[in-house]
Protein backbone atom coordinates (compact mmCIF):
# COMPACT_ATOMS: atom_id res chain seq x y z
CA UNK A 1 0.00 0.00 0.00
CA UNK A 2 1.36 3.50 -0.71
CA UNK A 3 -0.25 6.46 1.01
CA UNK A 4 0.10 9.69 0.67
CA UNK A 5 -0.47 12.12 3.74
CA UNK A 6 -0.68 15.75 2.37
CA UNK A 7 1.78 15.73 0.24
CA UNK A 8 2.90 18.75 -1.72
CA UNK A 9 5.70 19.59 -4.00
CA UNK A 10 7.08 23.51 -4.11
CA UNK A 11 10.09 23.73 -7.02
CA UNK A 12 10.24 27.34 -6.05
CA UNK A 13 8.29 29.29 -2.82
CA UNK A 14 4.70 30.61 -4.26
CA UNK A 15 4.05 27.80 -6.68
CA UNK A 16 2.21 24.27 -5.63
CA UNK A 17 3.19 21.80 -8.13
CA UNK A 18 1.31 19.04 -5.97
CA UNK A 19 -0.86 20.56 -3.77
CA UNK A 20 -2.05 18.63 -0.07
CA UNK A 21 -2.14 15.14 -1.78
CA UNK A 22 -4.14 12.45 -0.23
CA UNK A 23 -4.21 8.78 -2.04
CA UNK A 24 -4.35 5.33 -0.96
CA UNK A 25 -3.07 3.14 -3.57
CA UNK A 26 -3.43 -0.32 -2.72
CA UNK A 27 -1.62 -3.29 -3.17
CA UNK A 28 -1.70 -5.12 -6.43
CA UNK A 29 -3.46 -2.30 -7.45
CA UNK A 30 -3.78 -0.58 -11.39
CA UNK A 31 -3.73 2.83 -10.39
CA UNK A 32 -3.64 5.47 -13.51
CA UNK A 33 -2.51 9.27 -12.64
CA UNK A 34 -4.53 11.21 -15.64
CA UNK A 35 -4.64 14.75 -16.53
CA UNK A 36 -4.01 17.40 -18.82
CA UNK A 37 0.09 18.33 -19.41
CA UNK A 38 1.80 20.13 -16.37
CA UNK A 39 -1.02 19.28 -13.93
CA UNK A 40 1.37 17.43 -11.64
CA UNK A 41 1.36 13.83 -12.54
CA UNK A 42 5.18 13.15 -13.42
CA UNK A 43 6.06 15.13 -9.71
CA UNK A 44 3.68 12.86 -7.76
CA UNK A 45 5.14 9.36 -9.40
CA UNK A 46 9.02 10.72 -9.14
CA UNK A 47 7.92 11.49 -5.69
CA UNK A 48 7.64 8.03 -4.90
CA UNK A 49 10.95 6.52 -5.61
CA UNK A 50 12.43 9.56 -4.34
CA UNK A 51 13.50 11.08 -7.98
CA UNK A 52 12.11 14.19 -6.50
CA UNK A 53 11.90 15.39 -3.20
CA UNK A 54 8.73 15.61 -1.22
CA UNK A 55 8.49 19.40 0.36
CA UNK A 56 5.72 18.80 2.56
CA UNK A 57 3.82 16.16 3.84
CA UNK A 58 4.16 12.33 4.07
CA UNK A 59 5.08 9.15 1.84
CA UNK A 60 4.42 5.60 2.97
CA UNK A 61 4.77 2.25 1.26
CA UNK A 62 3.59 -0.52 3.51
CA UNK A 63 3.40 1.78 6.80
CA UNK A 64 6.83 3.00 6.37
CA UNK A 65 7.89 5.76 5.06
CA UNK A 66 9.80 6.73 2.22
CA UNK A 67 12.70 8.72 3.61
CA UNK A 68 12.81 6.19 6.28
CA UNK A 69 14.06 3.00 3.58
CA UNK A 70 17.62 2.97 2.56
CA UNK A 71 17.46 4.80 -1.08
CA UNK A 72 18.82 1.70 -2.69
CA UNK A 73 16.66 -0.55 -1.18
CA UNK A 74 13.49 1.29 -1.93
CA UNK A 75 14.59 2.03 -5.33
CA UNK A 76 14.96 -1.62 -5.45
CA UNK A 77 11.53 -2.42 -4.86
CA UNK A 78 10.36 -0.03 -7.28
CA UNK A 79 10.92 -0.38 -11.20
CA UNK A 80 10.60 2.56 -13.14
CA UNK A 81 9.25 2.82 -16.87
CA UNK A 82 9.86 6.29 -19.19
CA UNK A 83 8.27 7.24 -22.09
CA UNK A 84 11.04 6.08 -23.98
CA UNK A 85 13.63 3.64 -22.84
CA UNK A 86 17.33 4.67 -23.70
CA UNK A 87 18.78 1.56 -24.30
CA UNK A 88 22.91 1.54 -25.05
CA UNK A 89 22.68 0.72 -28.85
CA UNK A 90 26.30 -0.93 -29.23
CA UNK A 91 24.88 -3.63 -26.76
CA UNK A 92 22.83 -6.05 -27.04
CA UNK A 93 18.84 -6.74 -25.83
CA UNK A 94 20.42 -9.34 -23.16
CA UNK A 95 22.95 -7.00 -22.22
CA UNK A 96 20.67 -4.06 -22.01
CA UNK A 97 18.98 -5.55 -19.56
CA UNK A 98 21.51 -7.34 -17.91
CA UNK A 99 22.83 -4.03 -17.28
CA UNK A 100 20.66 -3.56 -14.35
CA UNK A 101 23.00 -3.73 -10.94
CA UNK A 102 20.99 -5.68 -9.09
CA UNK A 103 21.68 -8.66 -11.71
CA UNK A 104 25.52 -7.84 -11.38
CA UNK A 105 25.76 -9.90 -8.40
CA UNK A 106 24.53 -13.03 -10.10
CA UNK A 107 26.61 -15.66 -12.03
CA UNK A 108 26.44 -15.73 -15.56
CA UNK A 109 24.10 -18.58 -15.96
CA UNK A 110 22.11 -17.06 -13.90
CA UNK A 111 21.73 -13.61 -15.44
CA UNK A 112 21.06 -15.52 -18.78
CA UNK A 113 18.12 -16.92 -17.04
CA UNK A 114 16.85 -14.38 -15.96
CA UNK A 115 16.97 -12.39 -18.96
CA UNK A 116 15.15 -14.80 -20.79
CA UNK A 117 12.72 -15.03 -18.37
CA UNK A 118 12.08 -11.38 -18.26
CA UNK A 119 11.68 -10.89 -22.23
CA UNK A 120 9.54 -13.91 -22.08
CA UNK A 121 6.88 -11.96 -19.86
CA UNK A 122 7.10 -9.07 -21.92
CA UNK A 123 5.95 -11.30 -24.86
CA UNK A 124 9.27 -11.24 -26.59
CA UNK A 125 10.98 -15.14 -27.92
CA UNK A 126 14.33 -14.95 -25.90
CA UNK A 127 15.52 -16.85 -28.67
CA UNK A 128 14.52 -14.56 -31.43
CA UNK A 129 15.29 -11.22 -29.38
CA UNK A 130 18.32 -11.83 -27.07
CA UNK A 131 21.01 -10.83 -29.27
CA UNK A 132 19.73 -8.26 -31.56
CA UNK A 133 20.79 -5.16 -31.39
CA UNK A 134 18.58 -2.12 -30.12
CA UNK A 135 18.21 -0.71 -33.40
CA UNK A 136 16.86 -3.78 -35.29
CA UNK A 137 13.80 -3.28 -32.42
CA UNK A 138 10.59 -1.75 -33.18
CA UNK A 139 9.47 1.32 -31.11
CA UNK A 140 6.84 -0.96 -29.15
CA UNK A 141 9.26 -3.40 -29.05
CA UNK A 142 12.26 -0.91 -27.06
CA UNK A 143 9.74 -0.35 -24.75
CA UNK A 144 8.80 -3.72 -24.04
CA UNK A 145 12.61 -3.94 -22.82
CA UNK A 146 11.59 -0.70 -20.88
CA UNK A 147 9.21 -2.70 -19.10
CA UNK A 148 12.04 -6.17 -18.81
CA UNK A 149 14.29 -3.95 -17.02
CA UNK A 150 12.13 -2.46 -14.77
CA UNK A 151 11.18 -5.81 -13.56
CA UNK A 152 14.50 -7.08 -13.19
CA UNK A 153 14.78 -7.10 -9.53
CA UNK A 154 11.09 -8.20 -9.06
CA UNK A 155 10.26 -5.28 -7.62
CA UNK A 156 6.69 -5.29 -5.84
CA UNK A 157 5.94 -1.79 -7.26
CA UNK A 158 6.22 -0.10 -10.65
CA UNK A 159 5.83 3.16 -11.88
CA UNK A 160 5.15 4.19 -15.55
CA UNK A 161 5.11 7.52 -17.00
CA UNK A 162 3.61 7.71 -19.97
CA UNK A 163 5.23 3.99 -21.11
CA UNK A 164 3.45 3.88 -24.21
CA UNK A 165 2.53 7.58 -25.26
CA UNK A 166 4.99 7.53 -27.80
CA UNK A 167 4.14 4.27 -29.82
CA UNK A 168 1.20 3.78 -32.75
CA UNK A 169 -1.82 3.37 -32.07
CA UNK A 170 -1.24 -0.19 -32.90
CA UNK A 171 1.52 -1.25 -30.50
CA UNK A 172 -0.07 1.07 -27.83
CA UNK A 173 -2.85 -1.22 -27.68
CA UNK A 174 -1.38 -3.97 -27.78
CA UNK A 175 1.05 -3.20 -25.16
CA UNK A 176 -1.71 -2.00 -23.27
CA UNK A 177 -3.39 -5.56 -23.23
CA UNK A 178 -0.05 -7.38 -22.22
CA UNK A 179 0.71 -5.06 -19.60
CA UNK A 180 -2.92 -5.48 -18.54
CA UNK A 181 -2.34 -9.29 -18.89
CA UNK A 182 1.04 -8.89 -17.09
CA UNK A 183 -0.30 -7.40 -14.07
CA UNK A 184 -3.04 -9.64 -13.29
CA UNK A 185 -0.57 -12.24 -13.46
CA UNK A 186 1.93 -11.01 -11.77
CA UNK A 187 0.01 -9.22 -9.23
CA UNK A 188 2.63 -5.70 -8.98
CA UNK A 189 1.22 -2.40 -8.06
CA UNK A 190 1.23 0.01 -10.68
CA UNK A 191 0.63 3.59 -10.34
CA UNK A 192 0.61 4.65 -14.58
CA UNK A 193 0.67 8.11 -15.64
CA UNK A 194 -1.02 8.66 -18.68
CA UNK A 195 -2.98 12.09 -20.54
CA UNK A 196 -4.97 9.69 -22.59
CA UNK A 197 -8.70 9.22 -21.23
CA UNK A 198 -9.16 6.05 -23.65
CA UNK A 199 -5.90 4.39 -22.33
CA UNK A 200 -6.82 5.02 -18.29
CA UNK A 201 -10.34 3.33 -18.99
CA UNK A 202 -8.48 0.33 -20.50
CA UNK A 203 -6.36 -0.35 -18.51
CA UNK A 204 -7.29 0.78 -14.86
CA UNK A 205 -8.28 -0.91 -11.32
CA UNK A 206 -8.71 3.09 -10.72
CA UNK A 207 -8.67 6.44 -12.24
CA UNK A 208 -6.97 9.27 -10.09
CA UNK A 209 -8.14 12.57 -12.04
CA UNK A 210 -6.06 15.38 -11.58
CA UNK A 211 -5.69 19.24 -12.14
CA UNK A 212 -3.43 21.89 -11.05
CA UNK A 213 -1.87 19.56 -8.99
CA UNK A 214 -4.65 18.92 -6.81
CA UNK A 215 -7.11 15.70 -6.79
CA UNK A 216 -10.55 16.65 -8.41
CA UNK A 217 -11.74 13.10 -8.29
CA UNK A 218 -10.33 9.14 -8.15
CA UNK A 219 -12.66 6.08 -8.66
CA UNK A 220 -13.26 3.19 -11.14
CA UNK A 221 -13.49 3.74 -14.76
CA UNK A 222 -17.24 3.49 -14.76
CA UNK A 223 -18.08 6.07 -11.71
CA UNK A 224 -15.59 8.25 -13.46
CA UNK A 225 -17.54 7.97 -16.68
CA UNK A 226 -20.94 7.38 -14.81
CA UNK A 227 -20.44 10.00 -11.73
CA UNK A 228 -17.79 12.97 -13.03
CA UNK A 229 -17.42 15.25 -9.96
CA UNK A 230 -17.34 17.76 -11.52
CA UNK A 231 -17.71 20.08 -15.08
CA UNK A 232 -13.97 19.46 -15.68
CA UNK A 233 -14.17 15.56 -15.21
CA UNK A 234 -16.98 15.76 -17.57
CA UNK A 235 -15.71 17.53 -20.49
CA UNK A 236 -12.22 14.63 -19.91
CA UNK A 237 -14.45 12.27 -20.41
CA UNK A 238 -17.40 13.96 -22.31
CA UNK A 239 -19.61 11.08 -23.56
CA UNK A 240 -19.92 12.80 -27.25
CA UNK A 241 -23.22 12.33 -29.32
CA UNK A 242 -20.98 10.11 -31.89
CA UNK A 243 -20.72 7.40 -29.22
CA UNK A 244 -24.38 7.57 -28.05
CA UNK A 245 -25.14 7.74 -31.95
CA UNK A 246 -23.48 4.17 -32.48
CA UNK A 247 -24.71 2.42 -29.35
CA UNK A 248 -26.36 -0.77 -29.95
CA UNK A 249 -27.06 -2.69 -26.69
CA UNK A 250 -28.02 -5.76 -28.75
CA UNK A 251 -24.61 -5.90 -29.69
CA UNK A 252 -22.68 -5.63 -25.95
CA UNK A 253 -24.80 -7.94 -24.48
CA UNK A 254 -24.36 -11.93 -24.22
CA UNK A 255 -27.49 -13.72 -25.41
CA UNK A 256 -29.04 -15.89 -22.73
CA UNK A 257 -30.20 -19.36 -24.01
CA UNK A 258 -32.43 -19.92 -20.98
CA UNK A 259 -35.26 -17.26 -20.44
CA UNK A 260 -35.55 -18.29 -16.54
CA UNK A 261 -32.36 -16.99 -15.96
CA UNK A 262 -33.10 -13.61 -14.62
CA UNK A 263 -30.68 -11.11 -12.60
CA UNK A 264 -31.18 -8.40 -9.92
CA UNK A 265 -32.32 -5.22 -10.59
CA UNK A 266 -35.07 -4.20 -13.28
CA UNK A 267 -34.09 -5.27 -16.39
CA UNK A 268 -32.85 -3.02 -19.19
CA UNK A 269 -34.64 -2.56 -22.43
CA UNK A 270 -32.61 -3.66 -25.65
CA UNK A 271 -33.81 -0.10 -27.23
CA UNK A 272 -32.22 1.36 -24.47
CA UNK A 273 -29.98 4.86 -25.00
CA UNK A 274 -26.00 4.89 -23.88
CA UNK A 275 -26.73 7.38 -20.35
CA UNK A 276 -30.32 5.35 -19.62
CA UNK A 277 -27.74 2.02 -20.15
CA UNK A 278 -25.06 3.51 -18.08
CA UNK A 279 -27.40 4.80 -15.24
CA UNK A 280 -28.78 1.70 -14.93
CA UNK A 281 -25.65 0.01 -14.66
CA UNK A 282 -24.56 2.43 -11.85
CA UNK A 283 -25.67 0.28 -8.85
CA UNK A 284 -24.79 -3.45 -10.68
CA UNK A 285 -22.29 -4.73 -12.32
CA UNK A 286 -24.89 -7.17 -14.62
CA UNK A 287 -28.31 -6.13 -16.00
CA UNK A 288 -30.93 -8.55 -17.57
CA UNK A 289 -31.90 -7.18 -20.88
CA UNK A 290 -35.55 -6.93 -22.39
CA UNK A 291 -37.30 -6.75 -25.83
CA UNK A 292 -41.09 -6.82 -25.24
CA UNK A 293 -41.31 -8.22 -22.01
CA UNK A 294 -38.90 -11.43 -22.78
CA UNK A 295 -34.85 -11.53 -21.55
CA UNK A 296 -33.08 -12.13 -24.39
CA UNK A 297 -29.72 -11.32 -22.64
CA UNK A 298 -27.77 -9.81 -20.24
CA UNK A 299 -25.11 -6.46 -20.19
CA UNK A 300 -22.34 -6.20 -18.34
CA UNK A 301 -21.09 -2.77 -17.28
CA UNK A 302 -17.51 -3.33 -18.54
CA UNK A 303 -18.74 -3.97 -22.13
CA UNK A 304 -20.15 -0.96 -21.71
CA UNK A 305 -16.96 1.17 -20.47
CA UNK A 306 -15.23 -0.85 -23.21
CA UNK A 307 -17.44 0.15 -26.31
CA UNK A 308 -17.24 3.48 -25.16
CA UNK A 309 -12.87 3.64 -24.56
CA UNK A 310 -12.81 1.99 -28.02
CA UNK A 311 -15.28 3.95 -29.77
CA UNK A 312 -13.64 7.29 -29.07
CA UNK A 313 -16.47 8.21 -27.24
CA UNK A 314 -14.18 9.84 -24.80
CA UNK A 315 -11.63 12.32 -25.25
CA UNK A 316 -7.96 10.95 -26.07
P1 LIG B 1 2.69 16.55 -15.73
O1 LIG B 1 3.55 15.33 -15.60
O2 LIG B 1 1.29 16.34 -15.26
O3 LIG B 1 2.72 17.15 -17.09
P2 LIG B 1 4.68 17.79 -13.98
O4 LIG B 1 4.62 17.03 -12.70
O5 LIG B 1 5.80 17.47 -14.90
O6 LIG B 1 3.28 17.67 -14.73
O7 LIG B 1 4.74 19.32 -13.65
C1 LIG B 1 3.88 19.97 -12.74
C2 LIG B 1 4.24 21.45 -12.66
O8 LIG B 1 5.52 21.59 -12.07
C3 LIG B 1 4.30 22.14 -13.99
O9 LIG B 1 3.82 23.43 -13.84
C4 LIG B 1 5.77 22.15 -14.31
O10 LIG B 1 6.10 23.24 -15.13
C5 LIG B 1 6.40 22.28 -12.94
N1 LIG B 1 7.71 21.63 -12.88
C6 LIG B 1 7.97 20.31 -13.15
N2 LIG B 1 9.27 20.03 -12.95
C7 LIG B 1 9.86 21.18 -12.55
C8 LIG B 1 11.19 21.54 -12.15
N3 LIG B 1 12.17 20.63 -12.16
N4 LIG B 1 11.41 22.80 -11.79
C9 LIG B 1 10.40 23.72 -11.75
N5 LIG B 1 9.14 23.45 -12.10
C10 LIG B 1 8.84 22.20 -12.49
MG1 LIG C 1 4.64 14.29 -17.10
Amino acid sequence: MIIFENVSKLYSENRKAVDALNLHIHTGEFFVLIGPSGCGKTTTLKMINRLIEVSHGSISINGKNIYDYNIHELRWNIGYVLQQIALFPHMTVGENIAVVPELKKCGKAEVQKRVDELLEMVGLEPKVYRDRKPKELSGGQQQRIGVARAMAADPGIILMDEPFSALDPISREKLQDDILYLQKTIKKTIVFVTHDMKEALKIADRVCMMKDGAVVQVGKPEDIVQNPASDFVRDFVGVHGSAEDAFQLERLMTPTLSEERSLSGSPVSVSASLQETLSKLACHDQLSVERNGTIIGQIDRKAVIRFLAERGGVHG
